[in-house]
């Protein structure tokens, strides 16, 4: 039999309590969108999209429909797609307007020859491939927003600008919520998919680590991963290129989850960040050093949806 596997990630970061139920639901119905669409036939890649736009319509959560505002009250979105064998990417930054960017990453692969689209050039080709314009922008996420900037104003705490991560780390809850899916498909594909919000109050234009390979997404034959956090440290760290090259060297992907993510922190102390992994073989790990990640997973081996708050 062919194994296969689906995980997905709900982001790193502290869960909001009163929100805990619809994370869980969203992340199980995600894996089962995904296991849908192979059920019928589809392979790895579809599997992916399928389950991150699931995410992405998940207003709880930080990636499409509920992502995060910037400092100026924007919704500025990240999301990458990456394909193992070809090491194929396709991914989108600061993109605005856009219902799915997981399906603007695809486009991007599928038919320019470049990696990475930004901004009005991103969704100028969203238009023209007729992706229709969406606002993503939720009540909840304005009231927030506004909220945190009165915090701001009043200086508690201190002006974010010097210190965004120190700012983070003082309200772990406003990471929560990128999404991310890894796939090992019946037709032997691996394909990591990443979306998000980016972090709360970022300044205009800052791009995450999502998009970049290697960085928040990262798959090639031997293995696939993405991750969630604060980008600022995954990018300097590169995390799922540690993660895909642990599982090379031929280890499981829970262990190489591990070791990536502990490599990284010596490497990047400040690191704040959790990754999902599944390798060739079918098995899925994830690892974060934040206080929880949501996570649901299914394999060839254990077939029904599986949750946890937390890495073992
Ligand atoms: N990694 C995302 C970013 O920095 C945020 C997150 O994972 O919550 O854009």
């Amino acid at each position: 039999m062919q194994p296969w596997a689906v995980i997905v990630h709900t982001g790193a970061g502290r869960k909001p309590e009163k929100k805990r139920e619809e994370v869980e639901k969203a992340a199980r119905e995600a894996v089962a969108a995904a296991l849908a669409v192979m059920r019928e036939g589809g392979k790895a890649l579809d599997m992916c999209v399928a389950a991150v736009k699931v995410l992405e319509d998940s207003p709880v959560l930080n990636a499409g429909t509920g992502s995060v505002l910037t400092v100026d009250g924007r919704c500025e979105m990240d999301a990458a797609l990456m394909v193992g064998s070809t090491q194929r990417v396709g991914a989108v930054a600061n993109v605005e307007r856009i219902r799915h960017p997981i399906e603007l990453a695809r486009a991007v692969m599928e038919h320019t020859d470049h990696v990475l689209l930004s901004g009005e050039g991103a969704e100028r080709f969203a238009r023209h491939l007729g992706f229709p314009e969406y606002d993503p922008i939720t009540e909840e996420r304005r009231k927030q927003w506004r909220e945190l900037i009165g915090r701001l104003e009043r200086g508690e705490p201190p002006r974010w600008a010097r210190k965004l991560p120190e700012f983070l780390k003082a309200y772990p809850e406003l990471l929560h919520g990128t999404v991310g899916c890894v796939v090992l498909g019946p037709d032997g594909e691996i394909v990591a998919g990443t979306s998000t919000g980016g972090i709360f109050l970022k300044l205009f234009g800052r791009i995450g680590d999502t998009p970049i390979p290697g960085a928040g997404t990262f798959a090639a034959p031997a293995g696939g991963a993405s991750a969630t956090g604060i980008g600022e440290g995954i990018m300097r760290s590169l995390l799922t290129f540690r993660a895909v090259q642990r599982m090379e060297e031929g280890l499981p992907a829970q262990e190489a989850a591990r070791k990536a993510l502990d490599e990284a922190a010596r490497r990047v102390p400040e690191l704040e960040a959790g990754l999902i992994t599944v390798d060739r073989a079918g098995r899925v790990g994830f690892a974060h050093n934040t206080e929880a990640m949501p996570v649901a997973y299914a394999t060839h081996e254990q077939e029904s949806v599986q949750f946890a708050e937390r890495a073992p």
